[in-house]
């Protein structure tokens, strides 16, 4: 079964399409500039040159079309017909409380995640785009939904509730949902799988850390905690996003400059973080390489950085009553060893001791980077958002049919 994954955003969308036998993947890409002038669409088979095609793309509708017809080309496509893309899963950010699992899209459920369009402004209304651009192509072709929130929906209510009125939790469901979900179900299965270990036996620890980053507590292979909140706005320092700050700061900046509730709100998601603090860049290659030249703001913006994972590590080994493995993950987890090390650096308590050689390997697989006497291990396990949609929804879409030809 050939299974083609979307990730749409407001004005992009980025697909792959896996074959599932293998769970190989077959071609990828993206369209950029959406609805404007000169949309980019950019396509990539194994082992070929990327394609790139510029035209003018209003809309989801006309991008899926343009991804059908390049998966679909003479040249460049890997289909004989856009018949032989079996199901559709799409990553959706917010699942609410509605939502505890991946689900295959009925009417129903499309009315649910309209309805969470206020918790996910940004967000869940570029997704019901790209479902309708979907339908509207592959009319017949079952679609899956897979949330960033859904993994998460198994914290106890000591976890996700904030200690505000509970009116405001019973009437507009402010509460904490937790992101990245996906990659925190992905990595963490992978690492009781490096383990040899059954993930029920397991408390582990991942930190995804990207442009985004957020940590979780994962205990017995369900989600007990994790640092982001409402929104992807609390927890780590991120590369524009402030992470956790005492909430009166808000009304008292409002206060002091001139500034609207918007501009604040934009403020703490996209001139925060390592940005603010480096005044470089939200990049952290960028900022390593300030630090290492000598760049004093730079130093400082590493060293947060690097704290703020620390803390939540520790809370989280409080929480759990221990832990069995640190995981890294996400573009920084994955490529950043002076960061790895940076946060490990005083886990020594803990039985954590880093294997600098190892550290330092450069690899796209999962990997131990402490010693083999370490009490605890830690690990780099690259995430794959993209494959655990494709998993599911193939899983949701087989389910579906075993039961329609068994109550035939
Ligand atoms: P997103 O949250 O957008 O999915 P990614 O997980 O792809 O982000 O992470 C992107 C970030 O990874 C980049 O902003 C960059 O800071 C960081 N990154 C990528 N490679 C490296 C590297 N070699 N060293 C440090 N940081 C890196």
């Amino acid at each position: 079964m050939n299974v083609l994954v979307i990730n749409a955003g407001s004005s992009s969308l980025k697909y792959q399409l896996y074959d599932m036998t293998t769970e190989n993947v077959l071609a990828k890409g993206r369209v950029e500039r959406i609805g404007m002038e000169s949309s980019i669409l950019s396509h990539e088979v194994d082992h070929q040159p990327e394609v790139r095609e510029v035209s003018e793309i209003l809309d989801h509708t006309t991008a899926i079309k343009k991804v059908l017809d390049m998966l679909t080309h003479r040249d460049f496509g890997v289909l004989r017909s856009m018949h032989d893309i079996q199901a559709v899963g799409h990553r959706v950010v917010h699942g609410g409380e509605s939502f505890s699992e991946s689900v295959l899209i009925d009417q129903n459920v499309k009315l649910e995640i309209r309805k969470l369009f206020d918790l996910a402004p940004l967000h869940n209304p570029a997704h019901m785009m790209g479902i309708t651009a979907v339908e509207a192509n592959l009319q017949h072709v079952p679609q899956a939904v897979v949330f960033d929130t859904a993994f998460h929906q198994t914290m106890p209510p000591q976890s996700y509730l904030y200690a505000i009125p509970t009116v405001l939790y019973r009437k507009h469901q402010i509460r904490r949902y937790g992101f990245h979900g996906t990659s925190h179900d992905y990595v963490s299965k992978r690492a009781a799988e490096f383990l040899e270990r059954p993930l029920k036996d397991l408390k582990l620890i991942t930190c995804h850390i990207g442009n985004g980053a957020s940590c979780a507590a994962i205990l017995h292979g369900k989600s007990f905690d994790t640092s982001m909140g409402m929104t992807p706005l609390e927890g780590l320092m991120m590369g524009t996003r402030s992470g956790d700050l005492d909430p009166a700061i808000v009304p008292y900046t409002l206060n002091k400059e001139d500034l609207t509730l918007n501009e604040v709100n934009s403020m703490l998601n996209k001139h925060s973080g390592l940005l603010a603090i480096s005044g470089i860049s939200s990049d952290m290659r960028e900022v390593v390489e300030a630090m290492q030249e000598g760049n004093e703001h730079a130093k400082l913006a590493f060293e947060m950085y690097a704290y703020r994972i620390r803390k939540y590590i520790g809370a989280y080994v409080a929480a759990m009553d221990g832990t069995d493995a640190i995981i890294f993950t996400a573009g920084v987890g994955e490529n950043s060893d002076v960061l790895r090390k940076e946060v490990c650096k005083s886990l020594t308590y803990l039985g954590v001791h880093i294997d600098e050689a190892r550290n330092a390997v450069r690899s796209s697989d999962t990997r131990r980077i402490t010693t083999d006497e370490s009490k605890v291990s830690v690990l780099v396990v690259p995430t794959n958002e993209e494959l655990l949609i494709a998993r599911d929804t193939y899983r949701l879409v087989l389910e579906r049919q075993t039961k329609e030809t068994t109550s035939e």
